[in-house]
Protein backbone atom coordinates (compact mmCIF):
# COMPACT_ATOMS: atom_id res chain seq x y z
CA UNK A 1 0.00 0.00 0.00
CA UNK A 2 1.38 3.58 -1.09
CA UNK A 3 -0.05 6.52 0.67
CA UNK A 4 0.61 9.64 -1.93
CA UNK A 5 0.41 13.18 -1.14
CA UNK A 6 -2.67 15.15 -2.48
CA UNK A 7 -1.59 17.85 -4.88
CA UNK A 8 -4.06 20.29 -4.97
CA UNK A 9 -4.60 22.89 -7.61
CA UNK A 10 -6.92 25.35 -6.95
CA UNK A 11 -9.59 26.12 -9.78
CA UNK A 12 -8.53 29.33 -12.18
CA UNK A 13 -12.03 30.30 -13.29
CA UNK A 14 -15.29 29.51 -12.09
CA UNK A 15 -16.76 26.52 -12.45
CA UNK A 16 -20.19 24.78 -12.57
CA UNK A 17 -20.95 23.96 -9.07
CA UNK A 18 -23.64 21.43 -9.71
CA UNK A 19 -23.49 19.14 -12.85
CA UNK A 20 -26.89 17.10 -14.32
CA UNK A 21 -26.49 14.16 -15.85
CA UNK A 22 -26.55 13.43 -19.97
CA UNK A 23 -29.22 11.02 -20.04
CA UNK A 24 -28.31 10.07 -23.70
CA UNK A 25 -24.93 8.91 -23.06
CA UNK A 26 -24.48 8.32 -19.37
CA UNK A 27 -25.24 4.71 -19.04
CA UNK A 28 -23.97 3.57 -22.81
CA UNK A 29 -20.68 5.32 -21.68
CA UNK A 30 -21.33 3.11 -18.25
CA UNK A 31 -21.90 -0.17 -20.28
CA UNK A 32 -18.91 0.51 -22.40
CA UNK A 33 -16.60 1.18 -19.15
CA UNK A 34 -17.59 -2.17 -17.70
CA UNK A 35 -16.44 -3.89 -20.54
CA UNK A 36 -13.26 -2.14 -20.88
CA UNK A 37 -12.22 -2.32 -16.92
CA UNK A 38 -13.63 -6.44 -17.29
CA UNK A 39 -10.90 -7.60 -19.92
CA UNK A 40 -8.10 -9.31 -17.92
CA UNK A 41 -10.21 -8.50 -15.23
CA UNK A 42 -10.36 -11.53 -12.21
CA UNK A 43 -14.20 -10.14 -11.68
CA UNK A 44 -14.59 -10.58 -15.28
CA UNK A 45 -17.48 -12.14 -15.77
CA UNK A 46 -19.32 -9.96 -13.15
CA UNK A 47 -18.27 -6.78 -14.88
CA UNK A 48 -19.54 -8.02 -18.17
CA UNK A 49 -22.77 -9.05 -15.97
CA UNK A 50 -23.08 -5.42 -14.82
CA UNK A 51 -22.14 -3.42 -18.08
CA UNK A 52 -25.00 -5.66 -19.79
CA UNK A 53 -26.97 -3.77 -16.72
CA UNK A 54 -25.98 -0.76 -17.21
CA UNK A 55 -27.20 -1.15 -21.85
CA UNK A 56 -30.37 -2.08 -19.62
CA UNK A 57 -31.09 0.91 -17.87
CA UNK A 58 -29.99 2.93 -20.99
CA UNK A 59 -32.40 1.22 -22.95
CA UNK A 60 -35.57 1.30 -20.20
CA UNK A 61 -34.89 5.11 -19.99
CA UNK A 62 -35.32 5.50 -23.26
CA UNK A 63 -38.43 3.55 -23.07
CA UNK A 64 -39.54 6.21 -20.24
CA UNK A 65 -42.97 8.37 -20.73
CA UNK A 66 -43.05 11.92 -20.06
CA UNK A 67 -42.18 11.49 -15.54
CA UNK A 68 -43.58 14.92 -13.94
CA UNK A 69 -40.84 17.05 -12.49
CA UNK A 70 -42.40 19.40 -9.11
CA UNK A 71 -43.77 22.19 -10.04
CA UNK A 72 -42.78 25.82 -8.67
CA UNK A 73 -43.89 26.18 -5.47
CA UNK A 74 -42.93 22.42 -4.29
CA UNK A 75 -39.32 23.61 -5.47
CA UNK A 76 -39.85 26.46 -3.19
CA UNK A 77 -40.86 24.33 -0.12
CA UNK A 78 -38.37 22.34 -0.19
CA UNK A 79 -35.58 24.71 -0.81
CA UNK A 80 -37.14 26.32 2.45
CA UNK A 81 -36.82 23.72 4.33
CA UNK A 82 -33.44 22.54 3.26
CA UNK A 83 -34.84 19.68 1.51
CA UNK A 84 -33.67 18.02 -1.93
CA UNK A 85 -35.99 18.58 -4.54
CA UNK A 86 -36.60 14.95 -5.55
CA UNK A 87 -38.44 12.63 -2.74
CA UNK A 88 -37.15 9.15 -3.13
CA UNK A 89 -40.21 8.49 -1.35
CA UNK A 90 -42.62 9.49 -4.35
CA UNK A 91 -41.33 6.93 -7.06
CA UNK A 92 -43.24 7.94 -10.11
CA UNK A 93 -45.05 4.30 -11.21
CA UNK A 94 -43.04 4.35 -14.11
CA UNK A 95 -40.33 2.63 -12.17
CA UNK A 96 -41.73 -0.83 -11.85
CA UNK A 97 -42.26 -0.90 -15.81
CA UNK A 98 -38.60 -0.29 -16.01
CA UNK A 99 -37.41 -2.77 -13.36
CA UNK A 100 -39.68 -5.61 -15.32
CA UNK A 101 -38.11 -4.25 -18.59
CA UNK A 102 -34.44 -4.01 -17.39
CA UNK A 103 -34.92 -7.64 -15.58
CA UNK A 104 -36.20 -9.46 -18.83
CA UNK A 105 -33.17 -8.00 -20.71
CA UNK A 106 -30.71 -9.09 -17.75
CA UNK A 107 -32.40 -12.56 -17.67
CA UNK A 108 -30.76 -14.17 -20.88
CA UNK A 109 -27.12 -12.72 -19.63
CA UNK A 110 -27.78 -13.46 -15.96
CA UNK A 111 -25.65 -16.36 -14.36
CA UNK A 112 -27.63 -19.32 -13.24
CA UNK A 113 -27.69 -18.33 -9.47
CA UNK A 114 -29.76 -15.30 -10.14
CA UNK A 115 -32.31 -16.79 -12.35
CA UNK A 116 -35.12 -17.83 -9.82
CA UNK A 117 -34.81 -14.11 -8.95
CA UNK A 118 -34.89 -12.46 -12.22
CA UNK A 119 -38.16 -14.54 -12.90
CA UNK A 120 -39.61 -13.16 -9.54
CA UNK A 121 -39.27 -10.04 -10.44
CA UNK A 122 -41.07 -10.02 -13.65
CA UNK A 123 -43.47 -12.14 -12.19
CA UNK A 124 -43.99 -9.81 -9.09
CA UNK A 125 -47.20 -7.91 -8.67
CA UNK A 126 -46.54 -3.49 -7.70
CA UNK A 127 -46.93 -4.03 -3.99
CA UNK A 128 -43.84 -6.38 -3.77
CA UNK A 129 -41.87 -4.21 -5.96
CA UNK A 130 -42.72 -1.15 -3.85
CA UNK A 131 -42.07 -3.38 -0.65
CA UNK A 132 -38.64 -3.73 -2.36
CA UNK A 133 -37.98 -0.59 -2.91
CA UNK A 134 -39.23 0.61 0.29
CA UNK A 135 -36.26 -1.70 1.99
CA UNK A 136 -33.61 -0.48 -0.58
CA UNK A 137 -34.37 2.90 0.80
CA UNK A 138 -35.01 2.03 4.37
CA UNK A 139 -31.36 0.10 4.46
CA UNK A 140 -33.38 -2.71 5.90
CA UNK A 141 -32.60 -5.71 2.95
CA UNK A 142 -33.86 -9.37 4.38
CA UNK A 143 -31.27 -11.90 3.28
CA UNK A 144 -34.09 -13.97 0.93
CA UNK A 145 -34.43 -10.18 -1.06
CA UNK A 146 -30.56 -9.42 -1.58
CA UNK A 147 -29.90 -11.14 -5.05
CA UNK A 148 -32.98 -8.98 -6.28
CA UNK A 149 -31.98 -5.78 -4.81
CA UNK A 150 -29.12 -4.40 -7.53
CA UNK A 151 -32.19 -4.77 -10.25
CA UNK A 152 -34.53 -2.70 -7.84
CA UNK A 153 -31.65 0.00 -7.20
CA UNK A 154 -31.07 -0.13 -11.56
CA UNK A 155 -34.48 0.65 -11.69
CA UNK A 156 -34.94 3.75 -9.36
CA UNK A 157 -31.80 4.99 -10.83
CA UNK A 158 -33.01 5.19 -14.34
CA UNK A 159 -36.13 7.19 -13.34
CA UNK A 160 -34.29 9.52 -10.72
CA UNK A 161 -31.33 10.01 -13.18
CA UNK A 162 -34.26 11.27 -15.69
CA UNK A 163 -36.09 13.31 -13.38
CA UNK A 164 -32.65 15.09 -12.21
CA UNK A 165 -31.63 15.40 -15.60
CA UNK A 166 -34.39 18.13 -16.85
CA UNK A 167 -33.68 20.16 -13.93
CA UNK A 168 -32.49 23.72 -14.38
CA UNK A 169 -28.84 23.16 -12.04
CA UNK A 170 -28.61 27.07 -11.48
CA UNK A 171 -31.72 26.56 -9.39
CA UNK A 172 -30.63 23.57 -7.52
CA UNK A 173 -28.18 24.57 -4.13
CA UNK A 174 -25.65 22.35 -2.57
CA UNK A 175 -26.19 21.27 0.70
CA UNK A 176 -23.60 22.19 3.70
CA UNK A 177 -22.67 18.56 4.70
CA UNK A 178 -20.84 17.54 1.66
CA UNK A 179 -22.04 14.06 1.24
CA UNK A 180 -25.64 14.23 0.43
CA UNK A 181 -26.48 14.91 -3.38
CA UNK A 182 -28.56 18.58 -4.01
CA UNK A 183 -31.19 17.13 -5.96
CA UNK A 184 -32.12 13.86 -4.19
CA UNK A 185 -30.38 13.89 -1.37
CA UNK A 186 -28.86 10.46 -1.40
CA UNK A 187 -25.48 10.21 -0.87
CA UNK A 188 -22.32 9.99 -3.11
CA UNK A 189 -20.85 6.51 -4.49
CA UNK A 190 -17.28 7.89 -5.42
CA UNK A 191 -15.75 11.48 -6.18
CA UNK A 192 -14.42 11.98 -9.73
CA UNK A 193 -11.70 14.49 -10.45
CA UNK A 194 -12.68 15.83 -14.33
CA UNK A 195 -10.94 17.36 -16.78
CA UNK A 196 -12.40 19.68 -19.32
CA UNK A 197 -12.92 23.64 -19.87
CA UNK A 198 -13.79 25.37 -16.21
CA UNK A 199 -13.72 22.01 -14.27
CA UNK A 200 -10.38 21.31 -14.88
CA UNK A 201 -9.04 19.34 -11.77
CA UNK A 202 -11.60 20.35 -9.52
CA UNK A 203 -13.21 17.08 -7.87
CA UNK A 204 -17.09 16.38 -8.34
CA UNK A 205 -19.31 13.60 -6.04
CA UNK A 206 -21.42 11.53 -7.74
CA UNK A 207 -24.36 10.40 -6.62
CA UNK A 208 -25.05 7.11 -5.90
CA UNK A 209 -28.78 7.04 -7.20
CA UNK A 210 -29.28 9.99 -9.33
CA UNK A 211 -26.22 10.29 -11.12
CA UNK A 212 -25.64 13.80 -10.24
CA UNK A 213 -22.35 15.59 -9.55
CA UNK A 214 -21.46 18.40 -7.01
CA UNK A 215 -18.36 19.99 -6.65
CA UNK A 216 -16.22 19.30 -3.30
CA UNK A 217 -13.03 21.19 -3.00
CA UNK A 218 -10.08 18.38 -3.37
CA UNK A 219 -8.40 17.40 -0.04
CA UNK A 220 -11.15 17.63 2.55
CA UNK A 221 -13.26 14.52 3.75
CA UNK A 222 -16.24 14.54 2.01
CA UNK A 223 -18.35 12.88 5.19
CA UNK A 224 -17.08 15.30 8.24
CA UNK A 225 -15.17 17.96 6.48
CA UNK A 226 -12.32 18.24 7.97
CA UNK A 227 -8.99 19.05 5.62
CA UNK A 228 -6.42 17.84 8.21
CA UNK A 229 -6.84 14.11 8.80
CA UNK A 230 -7.23 13.05 4.51
CA UNK A 231 -4.83 10.92 2.73
CA UNK A 232 -5.32 8.77 -0.35
CA UNK A 233 -4.40 5.07 -0.37
CA UNK A 234 -3.67 2.74 -3.91
CA UNK A 235 -2.00 -0.59 -4.70
CA UNK A 236 0.93 -0.04 -6.17
CA UNK A 237 -0.71 1.54 -8.77
CA UNK A 238 -2.65 -1.72 -9.94
CA UNK A 239 -6.26 -0.10 -9.65
CA UNK A 240 -5.95 1.75 -12.88
CA UNK A 241 -7.77 5.47 -12.15
CA UNK A 242 -8.87 4.79 -8.42
CA UNK A 243 -7.55 5.45 -5.16
CA UNK A 244 -8.96 5.83 -1.86
CA UNK A 245 -9.31 8.50 0.10
CA UNK A 246 -9.21 8.03 3.68
CA UNK A 247 -10.26 10.38 6.74
CA UNK A 248 -8.09 9.12 9.99
CA UNK A 249 -10.65 12.06 11.81
CA UNK A 250 -13.95 10.06 11.03
CA UNK A 251 -12.30 7.10 9.95
CA UNK A 252 -14.64 7.02 6.34
CA UNK A 253 -13.05 6.50 2.70
CA UNK A 254 -14.67 7.14 -0.55
CA UNK A 255 -13.03 6.37 -3.53
CA UNK A 256 -11.64 9.04 -5.90
CA UNK A 257 -11.24 8.60 -9.54
CA UNK A 258 -9.15 10.13 -12.05
CA UNK A 259 -9.92 11.58 -15.64
CA UNK A 260 -6.42 12.43 -16.20
CA UNK A 261 -5.53 8.36 -15.36
CA UNK A 262 -8.35 7.87 -18.41
CA UNK A 263 -10.79 10.15 -19.38
CA UNK A 264 -13.58 7.72 -19.33
CA UNK A 265 -13.53 6.97 -16.01
CA UNK A 266 -16.66 6.06 -14.59
CA UNK A 267 -17.51 6.21 -10.55
CA UNK A 268 -19.59 3.46 -10.46
CA UNK A 269 -17.68 0.65 -12.88
CA UNK A 270 -14.02 2.21 -11.51
CA UNK A 271 -15.43 1.10 -7.95
CA UNK A 272 -16.76 -1.77 -8.39
CA UNK A 273 -13.91 -2.98 -10.49
CA UNK A 274 -11.26 -2.08 -7.40
CA UNK A 275 -12.81 -3.86 -4.75
CA UNK A 276 -9.41 -5.09 -3.76
CA UNK A 277 -9.04 -1.26 -2.41
CA UNK A 278 -11.99 -1.63 -0.05
CA UNK A 279 -10.69 -4.72 1.20
CA UNK A 280 -7.49 -2.99 1.77
CA UNK A 281 -8.76 0.18 3.76
CA UNK A 282 -11.72 -1.84 5.59
CA UNK A 283 -9.01 -4.16 6.65
CA UNK A 284 -7.55 -0.80 8.08
CA UNK A 285 -10.22 0.41 9.85
CA UNK A 286 -11.91 2.85 7.71
CA UNK A 287 -15.54 2.54 7.14
CA UNK A 288 -16.82 3.02 3.27
CA UNK A 289 -18.54 6.53 3.61
CA UNK A 290 -21.37 5.93 0.76
CA UNK A 291 -22.55 2.70 -1.03
CA UNK A 292 -22.27 1.11 -4.51
CA UNK A 293 -26.14 -0.22 -5.44
CA UNK A 294 -24.96 -2.92 -7.51
CA UNK A 295 -23.09 -3.95 -4.27
CA UNK A 296 -25.60 -4.33 -1.87
CA UNK A 297 -26.31 -6.79 0.52
CA UNK A 298 -27.85 -7.83 3.50
CA UNK A 299 -25.02 -8.90 5.90
CA UNK A 300 -26.50 -12.26 6.39
CA UNK A 301 -25.80 -13.06 2.92
CA UNK A 302 -22.39 -12.29 2.41
ZN1 LIG B 1 -29.02 12.29 -6.37
ZN1 LIG C 1 -13.73 12.58 7.92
Amino acid sequence: MQTQPIDFHPPAEEAAPILLPVTTTLFADRADRFASLASGHALADWLNFLGALSRAQHDALKALPALPLPDATALAQARQHGMPPLDLGKRPAAWRDSLRQIARSAQPLAPETIQADLQRLIEADDAELDRLADALMQGNIAPGDALRIPFVAAALQVVFTDLASRFDASQLVKFEQHNVCPCCGSPAVASVVRLGAAINNLRYLHCSVCNTEWNVPRAVCTSCGTDKDVAQQEIDGKQGAARAETCDSCKSYLKIVYQEKDPRVDPVADDLASLALDLLVDEAGYERAGPNLFLIHAPEAV
